[in-house]
């Protein structure tokens, strides 16, 4: 029996890969099918394996009624054609004896011109791994071959596997770190899973997912040269730590993963401790030291886990322990999971509850600490959810924010806001309603849809008052600047909120065309407990009162806080002490009528 030189390199993949049109046949008496090229199998049905071949094919030239093993090996020296029985089509090629059992049909489409490949039910990309080569050579790549040639046909074949395999290898690297990127560092992952994967092993599959902190920052302060040497020394010490233990991969920026098998409790931990170790050591970049922090977080294989459950897991971890504070290592858990799909829960909710108003305001009342009269409100958000409870304003805004819902929640508080002091001016009302608004609501548009609204409820602008929080303005543009002048020149009032707790609070004022400061209330508290925070608030108000800017203190609890306030000058104050935030209808207010008549 004629054997094919050296088979053994011409693997399956090979043989799928190169032939499109080749068949795998038993040699029985009468060969069977057992599999068939990519291309050809389009022209087989699903279930074709096992059966014979001549339910599919008859020998063409040489003409042969009954195609037995016996004779196709005969013919094995010489091209032979083959034809399909349900289709319109041919293939020439031979028959080569694969091993003591198989016997393998290389072939190539019997037609003249690629236009003939169309009329046969084929395109040319069923000759993919060609497809950059012209037509007419694909035609004719096997046409002529002889077994006497197939040895070195064998070698370009290789060859050309070479290079496919070179191709691959460049797709799963990361060219910076060459080290695998994430792509390579997946593919690795199944397998490294699947070889693991024996239910009741002691071993233990650990994804860890790295991401360095600072990295941006030394990126931005000693240029890209710097940045890259990180990332390619961050990733040969990784690698240098799994290499015999698992695999690792720079999955993008300056986010790096690594599975590795361990087969105990301490092993893992002296793994992380030697990973962190390794990666926070200082790297030396022309004159100066680079060090980066490192977050790292941590989860271990469960039996059933695919690599991208895995990675996800890790990725929780990492997020949720960096929410906490950078450079830890965090394990996923139960709980995080639970937390996380109860957040999931309450992020649908919230769109939920905005859409359908839901989300309803309460009123603080704000006082003159002189006469302890009523000068207006302070519009906050409450949330009462059927049943999740009542969630408190802290976890939903910042929802809110992650989510991109403030401005809709600005918005639906604004217009609660408005129809609730046009109803209160009727009653006699003639203070100020205050309305919290975040960053993003300060659009372009907002001047405008502002004016028209305190028209429609027929307000006077001064009696509307809009607190922005100081960071909220921090990353402030021109734009956001042109903003606050326009809501100025309508009337309305600006109050910079939480004032103090930013981080250039002087200059916020002269930046921004507020009239107003609420003092937070830290600043309040503090003031009592101790002398050089009473003199910095004395000061603080002494400012804004020599600027013009009015300024209402936050927070006010008891006397002595109101005592202290008065002392150091402060017109205005709002906390438990006056009244908590109560719903619209507890809102006690004296006309103003009455007042006066009083
Ligand atoms: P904020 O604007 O500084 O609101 C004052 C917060 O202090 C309110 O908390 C209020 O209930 C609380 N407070 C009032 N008096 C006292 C007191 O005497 N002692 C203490 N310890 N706290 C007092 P709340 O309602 O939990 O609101 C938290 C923050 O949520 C608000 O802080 C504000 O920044 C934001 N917020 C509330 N409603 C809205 C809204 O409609 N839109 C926007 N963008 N933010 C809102
Ligand atoms: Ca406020
Ligand atoms: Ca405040």
């Amino acid at each position: 029996m004629q054997k094919l030189p050296d088979q053994r390199r011409l693997s399956g993949d090979t043989v799928a890969a190169l032939f499109p049109f080749h068949l795998l046949c038993s040699t029985d008496a009468y060969p069977r099918l057992l599999s068939a090229g990519t291309a050809i199998s389009k022209v087989l049905p699903d279930d074709f394996s096992g059966a014979p071949l001549q339910d599919y094919f008859t020998l063409k030239r040489p003409c042969l009624k009954e195609t037995t093993t016996e004779r196709l090996i005969k013919h094995s020296d010489s091209f032979v054609v083959l034809e399909s029985i349900h289709h319109r089509l041919s293939l020439r090629g031979q028959f080569v004896p694969n091993s003591e059992t198989t016997l393998l049909f290389l072939g190539s489409l019997l037609v003249s011109a690629a236009d003939s490949l169309l009329v046969s039910g084929f395109s040319l990309k069923d000759f993919a791994p060609f497809d950059t080569v012209p037509e007419v050579l694909i035609l004719h790549k096997f046409r002529e071959m002889q077994l006497c040639d197939l040895e070195k046909k064998q070698q370009e074949l290789s060859d050309t596997m070479v290079s496919l395999d070179d191709l691959s290898e460049r797709a799963n690297t990361d060219e910076l770190t060459q080290i695998p990127n994430r792509r390579g560092f997946l593919e690795r992952c199944e397998s490294q899973l699947k070889a693991g994967g024996e239910p009741n092993s002691q071993l233990i599959n650990l994804m860890v997912l790295l991401d360095l902190d600072q990295f941006k920052a030394i990126n931005d302060t000693f240029g890209h040269a710097a940045g890259d040497q990180i990332l390619v020394e961050t990733g040969q010490r990784l690698q240098c730590e799994v290499e015999s233990i698992g695999s690792c991969g720079r999955l993008g920026g300056d986010e790096f993963a690594a599975l590795v098998t361990l087969s105990s409790e301490t092993e893992v931990e002296l793994f992380l401790e030697k990973v962190r170790n390794a990666l926070v050591q200082p790297i030396a970049h022309q004159r100066v030291v680079l060090q980066t922090g490192l977050s790292i977080g941590v989860a271990s294989a469960q039996p059933h886990d695919t690599v991208e459950q895995l990675l996800y897991k890790a990725d929780v971890a990492m997020y949720a322990g960096r929410d906490k504070h950078r450079g830890q290592t965090a394990w996923y858990t139960h709980e995080l999971q639970t937390a996380i799909t109860k957040r999931a829960e309450l992020e649908v909710a919230l769109q939920a509850a905005i859409d359908l108003r839901e989300i309803v305001p309460y009123y603080q009342p704000i006082v003159s600490l002189d006469t302890l009269e009523l000068e207006g409100f302070e519009t906050l958000a409450r949330w009462h959810h059927p049943d999740l409870g009542a969630i408190s304003p802290a976890t939903f805004i910042a929802l809110a924010g992650d989510l991109g819902l403030l401005q809709a929640l600005d918005e639906l508080m604004l217009d609660h806001a408005m129809a609730q002091l046009q109803q209160w001016c009727e009653q006699g009302f003639s203070g100020a309603l205050h309305v919290n608004l975040s960053g993003p609501t300060l659009t372009d548009a907002l001047p405008e849809a502002l004016l028209q609204q305190l028209r429609q409820y027929s307000l006077a602008p001064h009696q509307l008052v809009l607190e922005l929080t100081e960071t909220s303005l921090l990353d402030s543009s021109e734009t956001t600047i042109q903003v606050l002048q326009q809501l100025a020149a309508i009337g309305v009032g600006l109050q910079l909120d939480d004032f103090g707790t930013g981080y250039s609070a002087l200059t916020h004022l002269l930046r921004f065309p507020v009239n107003g400061v609420k003092l937070d209330r830290s600043y309040v508290k503090a003031a009592t407990e101790s002398r050089r925070s009473r003199a910095l608030l004395a000061g603080l108000i002494e400012l804004a009162r020599s600027m013009d800017i009015g300024i209402v203190a936050e927070g006010i609890e008891d006397d002595q806080q109101l005592h202290m306030l008065r002392e150091c000058g402060c017109p205005f104050g709002q906390g438990y002490l006056f009244g908590h935030a109560v719903p619209a209808d507890d809102c006690a207010f004296v006309p103003h009528s009455q007042r006066r008549a009083a």
